[in-house]
């Protein structure tokens, strides 16, 4: 077995198997070992059974006395009971159409259980717990810190961890990619003790060695990609776009608002680092809501006022879609030409006029003489759009000032005119690599020239952090938000308030305004069973909303169908939006006032965070009302921080700080976009990582010295699978 052996060559992987992994990312053994525990369930001290009450999680180690099996009358359901006890006393456990057990099972077996402890007439029992039979080597099931991943439909906590263990079994020893001397200088974890740390900790403290050690990978190849992507454009010249003063002035004029100071300064720090012919590697920070896409609008446009071409990429299609109608809509009345290409649609806006309705974007070109000069270079061109013909992304790009797209971008062998800005929207969703392979594009016009680039976050990032992880990157922050918003009114709720927050709901959409309703993804390996989207589309409509005209969004949509609902929402026909995660980015719908988040105790506060922010972007007071499943006093504090703060950084700061007794986080730090296993937080780490980073480079500046560290490197895949 080697790190490249495809999944499907281990043992118990079938066609199917493979499938659903496939469906994770994984694809290779390194893949799986890659695949990091969210959370482990801490059984390193199994109760007592005598100690056992209702309501408790608990893992129990024990004998068993009496198993055995049978059907309820009727024959409908099966049931296995089974007396476990320990030295204590016992208990029993209870297992429903899983009949099997009485067989797996056996007086004398020791076995560890751990679930929850429900209560009925005879006392407290064990309600299908997680079982597993103990050898002399303990169990990978039940026993010490148990590794929990995020699964897809059809795969079990038990399956996965089978199949790390056994790769970690069967490979060969890892090599480091790190010199021994930074290793040892930096006290940390070799990378193939990190790995099997990760999945399966000997203890705790072994654990935070592991997540120390991958965290400082993490921030190490960021700086050091940043560092090769500054040393390369550093050399390199960029196309100036010159600052049209008079055209940018009536365009922020005819804007439906006044820019907030900070949206100006940052707008004009922008302007006047492309102006110069170096390139421009910029940052532009602002919480979710904070008007971003307005500020990139204004580099976007000049540059097409410059007769050049500019790139707005965004990580999902909707989002795609969404700042094409948004900046067609912002610049109509001018002549500039915008493209939109993803894998699933490729069109142009030539109208003078557009419909404003979301994403409808079909027009003729209409232009008056002061407009012709700029518009003279494309009329040749303009002989493709006036037919209806499917246009293909090169087309488009032919065609486009503005070219506005998803990683379609970058993928499709397509030939830029002379791209002179780059915007990426949510930077953290895309890959150093992708970046540099839209830098690269625009070596395609022979002149040795980069684009600028201004990347776009709504990562609460500290300036302070952001100037030691990014290194040397410009950055422009806005730091406040527009006027008028108010802050949304966040309320926590268990199963037994439903009733009242549906009143609630409907009242907003009496007022006028429309509601989201966030269900996590189905994850039914486990036994808490989240709401999905469908069925709650379903019982909603059936049960609760039968007269209101809903919407349902979610990622196995096919692009038309999204774009159909999206549109929907968008312009008011649709009052309810229930939706995936999708959401969760730039969705921008001003008119939508609340927000229901079903199931609210899975996720990161930043998360919810993130989701929030598609509310309360109108002048109108937001809800966002949170239904907890689990409501115990764990999750309650944690979810009040959302009462508490509006702003991310404060949330992501709880996030992180907020560790609930006998919960022991993963190695994936929810809810921190920008980095997946560093966190914010981790400064004296990200210090570290810059130090050695320095050091590496300055030492050898092709790295030829580290062909180790090279090839991390290169080998780096972009590892966002988005579309
Ligand atoms: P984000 O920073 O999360 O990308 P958006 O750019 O989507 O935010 O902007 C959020 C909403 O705020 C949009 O509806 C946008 O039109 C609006 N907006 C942006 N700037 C202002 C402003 N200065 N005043 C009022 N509304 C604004
Ligand atoms: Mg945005």
């Amino acid at each position: 077995m080697e790190l490249s052996t495809p999944v499907n060559e281990l043992s118990r992987v079938g066609k199917t198997v493979a499938g659903r992994l496939k469906s994770l990312g994984i694809l290779t053994v390194k893949d799986l070992l890659y695949f990091w525990p969210f959370r482990y369930d801490d059984f390193t001290q199994p109760t007592k059974i005598a100690s056992a009450e209702a309501g408790d999680r608990a893992n129990f180690v024990g004998t068993i006395e009496i198993i055995s099996g049978k059907r309820t009358p009727g024959r409908r359901i099966s049931v296995v009971e089974a007396i476990v006890s320990d030295e204590t006393g016992s208990i029993k456990a209870v297992w429903f159409n899983q009949p099997y057990i009485a067989t797996n099972l056996a007086v004398g077996d020791l076995v560890s259980l751990s679930g929850k402890v429900d209560e009925d007439f005879s006392g407290p029992f064990l309600s299908s717990p997680v079982y597993e039979k103990l050898t002399a080597t303990g169990g990978i099931h039940t026993q010490g810190l148990v590794p929990n991943y995020h699964l897809t439909a059809g795969l079990t906590q038990k399956q996965l961890r089978y199949l790390v263990g056994q790769s970690l079994k069967n490979l060969p020893p890892i090599d480091d990619w790190l010199p021994d001397t930074v290793i040892k200088e930096n006290n940390l974890m070799p990378m193939a003790e990190a790995i099997e740390q990760a999945h399966f900790p000997k203890d705790a403290s072994a654990l935070e060695s592991a997540r120390r050690r991958l965290a400082f990978d993490e921030l190490l190849l960021i700086q050091l990609q940043a560092r090769i992507i500054r040393r390369r454009t550093d050399s390199l010249q960029a196309a100036p776009i010159i600052f049209n003063e008079e055209a940018t002035k009536k365009l922020v004029d005819n804007l439906p608002f006044v820019l907030t100071p900070s949206q100006k300064k940052a707008a004009w720090e922008i302007l006047l680092d492309i102006s110069k012919d170096k390139p421009m590697l910029r940052l532009l920070n602002g919480d979710v809501g904070s008007g971003k896409t307005v500020v990139a609008l204004l580099p976007l446009y000049n540059a097409a006022l410059n007769n050049r071409q500019a790139v707005l990429m965004a990580p999902t299609e909707i989002l795609a879609r969404q700042h094409y109608a948004t900046i067609t809509k912002l610049l109509q009345g001018t002549n500039v030409v915008i493209g939109l290409v993803t894998s699933a649609e490729k069109k142009i806006n030539l109208s003078r006029n557009p419909s404003t309705s979301f994403g409808n974007a079909q027009g003729r070109s209409l232009r008056t003489g002061k407009q012709q000069t700029t518009c003279l270079r494309r009329q040749a061109r303009n002989i493709i759009s006036k037919s209806d013909k499917k246009l293909t992304g090169q087309q488009v790009i032919d065609q486009a000032d503005i070219i506005i797209g998803t990683h379609a971008l970058i993928i499709d062998k397509l030939d830029y005119r002379n791209l002179s800005l780059v915007v990426i929207d949510e930077q953290h969703r895309f890959g150093v690599r992708a970046r540099q392979r839209l830098l690269d594009k625009a070596k395609s016009d022979g002149r040795g020239m980069i684009p600028h680039l201004l990347t776009m976050t709504a990562t609460p990032i500290p300036r302070t952090l952001a100037l030691a992880l990014y290194d040397d990157l410009s950055l422009s922050v806005i730091g406040e938000m527009p006027a008028g918003r108010m802050p949304i009114i966040t309320e926590i709720y268990g199963e037994n308030d439903r009733s009242k927050v549906y009143e609630q709901l409907r009242a907003q959409i009496n007022l006028g305004h429309q509601a989201f309703v966030i269900c996590p993804l189905i994850d039914p390996s486990d036994n808490f069973g989240a709401k999905s989207a469908k069925e709650e589309y379903d019982r909603l409509k059936r049960d609760v909303f039968p007269d209101l005209p809903m919407g349902l969004m979610h990622g196995k949509l096919s692009a038309k169908a999204k774009e159909s609902v999206m549109a929907d929402f968008a312009a008011n026909k649709t009052k309810i939006l229930v939706a995936t995660a999708v959401v969760e980015v730039g969705v921008d719908v001003p008119n939508a006032t609340a927000m229901l988040i079903e199931s609210s105790e899975r996720f990161g506060l930043a998360q919810l965070h993130q989701y929030r922010g598609r509310i309360g972007r109108g002048g109108d007071q937001a809800f966002c009302w949170l239904i907890a499943e689990d409501l115990s006093e764990n999750s309650k504090k944690r979810l009040n921080n959302l009462k508490k703060y509006q702003n991310g950084f404060d949330l992501a700061k709880a996030d992180l700080e907020f560790r609930g007794p006998g919960e022991v986080y993963g190695i994936i730090q929810a809810g921190f976009p920008e980095l997946k296993l560093a966190s914010l937080f981790d400064y004296d780490l990200m210090k570290t990582a810059k130090a050695v980073a320095e050091k590496l480079i300055n030492q050898d500046q092709s790295l030829e010295k580290w062909p180790a560290v090279r090839e991390r490197i290169t080998s780096l895949e972009d590892d966002s699978h988005l579309e």
